[in-house]
């Protein structure tokens, strides 16, 4: 079996987002084709706010199974002309925020709920800029799928000790009440892994819900865009006239989805709303050239959205830095 042949068979099972079980047979195999890169960050300035993003890893992805309202010939020709070919890679992004005496995390990757391979790099990444789990004080969570909230239990316990983890409302009591399962026929993996992950900490009594448009933390602002996920947030994060939203999995595959914003994954409680949220969002982001985060675009997933008419849009990611002086300020 090729190096080709033997991802695609990997990437029968599910990835991003996705449970565990079918995963962890083939991580084995993955083993042996590694491209493990040193633990990865990238820092940038709000205003007086330290942005951090930190790699938790990457994961094939078999667009052919996972993306939906779409064929496998039509996105195969949007992969192609991105010079890409399915499976493709997925970035597991998670945001540090230096923000005075707070250290925020934005979601927490997948820890070891993806096995041995897959995710579950936070922990290194924070270490390499020099932060422990227990300096953390606040985690902002997107949604609760397992890889944004793997990343919050270390065997079984609070990975960060000290912090309150923030989550939207709806997804809290959607996720927690396995009742659900049965009522919406969304698979039932995700309700069993959010009871191992956030439900742990709910139970520690460390989570703290928002509702529509909460002012969460000084400068940090919630507002739910239901879809993905019932209780899918953005946050806001405002300093000094900048900004930021952090969109969570509004995006998936910015080959496919940015051009096609109507293509949805078979991740969306939602499709309809998912594809709507899209549709709404980025015409927006565009015109105000909104600098946005998303924890599965190509890391650091940090970027601006053009509109190229005819409701489709292109992804522009910032710029490298890497210099001395104060992190990314222009010198004298
Ligand atoms: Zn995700």
């Amino acid at each position: 079996m090729n190096r080709r042949s033997l991802l695609a068979a990997m990437a029968l099972s599910l990835l991003v987002g996705a449970a565990m079980p079918a995963f962890a047979e083939n991580s084995g195999t993955q083993a042996s084709a590694s491209y493990a890169q040193a633990a990865d960050s990238y820092s940038f300035p709000l205003g007086d706010i330290e942005i951090i993003a930190l790699s938790d890893g990457t994961v094939p992805q078999d667009l052919h199974k996972l993306l939906t309202r779409t064929s496998p010939s039509e996105v195969d020709a949007l992969l192609d002309r991105s010079f890409l070919a399915n499976p493709v890679e997925a970035s597991i992004n998670v945001y540090l925020l230096r923000d005075g005496e707070r250290r925020i995390l934005v979601d927490t990757g997948s820890g070891s709920l993806f096995g041995p391979g897959f995710g579950g790099k936070l922990r290194d990444s924070l270490a390499s800029v020099g932060v422990k789990p227990e300096d953390i004080t606040d985690i902002l969570i997107t949604h609760i799928h397992t890889d944004h909230t793997g990343g919050l239990v270390d065997s079984g316990k609070p990975a960060f000790a000290n912090a309150t983890v923030h989550v939207g409302a709806p997804d809290l009591d959607f996720f927690l009440t396995p009742a659900n399962a049965q009522r919406t026929g969304y698979d039932r993996r995700y309700f069993d892994e959010a009871e191992k992950t956030i439900g742990v900490l709910a139970k520690a009594g460390k989570v703290k819900t928002f509702a529509e448009n909460e002012t969460i933390l000084p400068g940090i602002v919630g507002n739910l865009h239901p879809g993905h996920t019932p209780g899918s947030a953005f946050f806001t994060v405002s300093n000094k006239g900048q900004s930021i939203v952090f969109v969570g999995d509004t995006i998936h595959v910015e080959s496919v989805q940015f051009p096609k914003p109507t293509i949805t994954i078979v991740y969306d409680v939602d499709p309809d709303q998912a594809a709507a949220v899209r549709e709404k969002m980025f015409p927006s982001f565009a015109d105000t050239r909104q600098l946005i985060a998303a924890p599965h675009l190509q890391f650091p997933g940090v970027g601006h959205i053009r509109a190229e008419g005819n409701g489709s849009y292109s992804w522009h990611p910032v710029e490298y830095r890497n210099r001395g002086g104060a992190a990314g300020q222009q010198s004298d």
